[in-house]
Order: C-alpha cells, then sequence, then structure tokens
C-alpha cells in the first residue's frame, strides 16, 4: 500500500537557496548603481534559483523593477501576487500577445509585426501596453537595426495603446571586457535615441547595461541597470576585478547512497571509461545529468567529501554519478557530498564547474532542473 504522498521522504539531492547572501547581492549592487532604476534579472528560473521566492526577496531588497524572457515566467510571477513592473526581455510570439497584455508585462520591441500585435490586444483589452523599443547594436540577436530605427518608429510609435515607456540595447562584448567595441555600441546606441529624438520619438528610460556595466562602468547606467548573474554571487567573467564583494546563493549537495570496494582493473560506469588503477573504493551519488549535472564533468571534475576534494570517474549517467572516495578515511554510505559550496574549509564554486567543462557560471547554475529541491534559508 502506497502511503499518503505528504508523508513521502524527499531526496537529499538539494540546492539550498541563501536569501541572505542574495540580499546581500541585491544591496551591494544597489550602492553601486545609485540613482538608476534597478531592474533585477530573474530570467531562466532565477538562474535555476528558483524564480518566486527570489522574485520576493528582489522587491524585498529594494529592486525595483524584475526581468524575465519568456511571458509564461511573467504569468507566474503575477499569479504569485508580484505586483512590481515585469519585463520580458526577449521576444514574444504574436500570438501570446493577448497574455502579455493581461499580466501587465512589459514588452520588448524588434519586430513590426509584434508591435502591431501588442496594439491590437491592448485596444481588446482597453488598456495600454508598456514597451521598450530594442536596437541591435552587435549582438545580433534581436533588437532593429540602427539605420533602420526611424523608420521603424514612423510604422509603430503612434500604433494605438502602446506606451513606448523605454529603449535599450544589449552588449555583445561587455564581459569579457573588450572595451573598444562596447564603447564603440554604447555610442551607436546613443546617437539613434538622439537621431530619434530628433524626429519626435521620445523614450523616458534609456537602458544598455547587465551586471558588468553595473559594476565597472558608472558612465554607461542612464536611466536604468539590469543585473543577473551577480544577484547570485559570481561576476560574469573570471578576468573581471573584484570591484564589489558578492556572496555565492546557492550550496548543491547530495549523499552518498552507495560504495563499492572494486579490484585493479574494473571498469566503472557506461562504456568502462574509468577503470581503477589499484583497490579503490568507489562511490556513487543520486544525481546526474538528467538533473542538469552537466555530462561533461564525467571523469573531470571534483565533489567534496568529509571536507576533501574527491574526483569524479567514469562518465556521468541520468542519475548517478561516481567519485573515487579510496582516500577518505572513515567514508560511509550517507555521508553528505557537497558539489556546488564549502565543506570544512574546502570550497568548489559554480565557477569552478563552469571551468572545468569550459562553460561559465550561468550555464552550469541555470541547467539544474526542477527535481532538484530547493531550500531556502535566510
Ligand atoms: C540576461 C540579460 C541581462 C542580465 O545579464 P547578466 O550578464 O546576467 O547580468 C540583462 N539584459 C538582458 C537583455 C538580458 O538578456
Amino acid at each position: 500500500m502506497p502511503r499518503h504522498s505528504n508523508s513521502l521522504v524527499e531526496s537529499h539531492t538539494v540546492a539550498e537557496i541563501d536569501l541572505s547572501a542574495f540580499r546581500s547581492n541585491v544591496l551591494a549592487l544597489r550602492e553601486r548603481v545609485d540613482k538608476s532604476i534597478f531592474l533585477a534579472v530573474i530570467k531562466t528560473n532565477a538562474y535555476g534559483h528558483g524564480i518566486v521566492p527570489i522574485a520576493m526577496e528582489a522587491v524585498k531588497a529594494g529592486a525595483n523593477r524584475l526581468g524575465v524572457t519568456t511571458v509564461e515566467e511573467g504569468a507566474l510571477l503575477r499569479e504569485s501576487g508580484i505586483h512590481v513592473p515585469i519585463h520580458v526581455l526577449s521576444t514574444i510570439t504574436t500570438d501570446q500577445a493577448d497574455d502579455l497584455v493581461y499580466y501587465h508585462l512589459i514588452a520588448s520591441i524588434s519586430s513590426e509585426r509584434t508591435a502591431k500585435a501588442i496594439s491590437t490586444s491592448a485596444v481588446k483589452q482597453n488598456r495600454d501596453a508598456i514597451v521598450h523599443l530594442k536596437i541591435n547594436t552587435g549582438l545580433h540577436r534581436f533588437g532593429i537595426e540602427p539605420e533602420q530605427a526611424i523608420d521603424f518608429c514612423h510604422l509603430t510609435y503612434h500604433l494605438p495603446n502602446l506606451y513606448w515607456e523605454g529603449i535599450y540595447t544589449h552588449f555583445s562584448n561587455a564581459d569579457e571586457g573588450d572595451w573598444d567595441t562596447t564603447e564603440d555600441q554604447f555610442h551607436l546606441f546613443c546617437e539613434t535615441v538622439k537621431t530619434l529624438e530628433g524626429k519626435g520619438f521620445y523614450f523616458s528610460l534609456k537602458h544598455v547595461g547587465a551586471s558588468t556595466i553595473a559594476i565597472e562602468r558608472k558612465d554607461m547606467h542612464l536611466d536604468m541597470v539590469r543585473p543577473g548573474i551577480a544577484l547570485f554571487g559570481y561576476q560574469p567573467d573570471i578576468r573581471q576585478k573584484k570591484l564589489i564583494s558578492l556572496k555565492p546563493v546557492m550550496k548543491l549537495k547530495t549523499e552518498l547512497v552507495h560504495i563499492r570496494l572494486l579490484p585493479a582493473n574494473s571498469k566503472v560506469g557506461y562504456g568502462g571509461d574509468y577503470i581503477t588503477n589499484d583497490i579503490e573504493n568507489i562511490a556513487i551519488l543520486p544525481i546526474g545529468h538528467g538533473d542538469g549535472y552537466k555530462r561533461r564533468l564525467s571523469n573531470n571534475g571534483y565533489v567534496l567529501v568529509r571536507g576533501q576534494r574527491v574526483k569524479i570517474v567514469g562518465t556521468i549517467a541520468l542519475d548517478q554519478t561516481f567519485i573515487n572516495v579510496t582516500n577518505i578515511p572513515g567514508v560511509q554510505e550517507g555521508d553528505e557530498v557537497i558539489l556546488i559550496g564549502n565543506q570544512g574549509s574546502e570550497q568548489i564554486s559554480a565557477r569552478d564547474v563552469a571551468n572545468w567543462i569550459n562553460s561559465n557560471v550561468d550555464e552550469v547554475l541555470a541547467s539544474l532542473m526542477n527535481r532538484i529541491r530547493r531550500i531556502y534559508i535566510s
């Protein structure tokens, strides 16, 4: 007989989210940003941290606005009782226009088709939709080309029930400290705004900067900044100067569920991609690439057990990871294992994990699936 589901004992694989660290990051960034509007970017499930609790904490800590990338995320925040302005920073499909308007989400406009769809929905629902015009200055993702901006505004600026509150761009090379390219893009943006204003197209909020700009370039803050990854404790690039003290928000942990003592020359895991050198103690963790713990960490990364760094061995499976605990005295099933975070005096940061797999912190954190339980502590 199955027991009632509310008595299920939950998995010990958890992401512990430290809301006081998050709050401290918001305040530290807030301080650097000074007078500009502070839009906390919490897209992609708050970079894996859980969007609703993070949104609530961000607003409590003083974020003026929130940024997401999908209408679904915006709707979820509204349904959760969040009332601050919410920007959808990516583009929407035209059939999402009704939902966007209904939930009072602020759209990014990069096409005439989208502008018309939102205007039509706004007229139908008898309200105004707030929109921001996106300008492409070199990322070539979304955004109107600067030389087409005037024509574009002639076509869209006076569409009914649209309120053109803002204009913005998103830089392509700021995180790696390529200031020549970034300054060119900034000037192109400023020139485009000036040209539009000369033709009578005004936008009260001009904004360009994400985390790197929020931290390093006060001269580019303009009316609003949009930090994302820094809120979660990491500067976007490892080469950046430490101009601000940020605290990692997530600790990822599990427990050691099984240990087997294997003779030398035993093949471990799918494909036998690891072969024991000697008699070795190999342990199994109940987390795998199905949880978003990247397969590229196979034979290529570390975790912490009993305060020591332990190597990942073999190929990571959907639900399991092998580690080599041969040199850990006293190791036993049930021991806590830290995948991201500290244990004793040892630490593994999301940055370390990113470096091992040639990726960035965004991918490491945002990949962690919903089935990993989030626990919020303050
Ligand atoms: C993701 C994103 C941000 C935040 O970027 P970070 O580098 O994480 O601070 C800001 N603006 C836009 C348009 C984005 O897509």
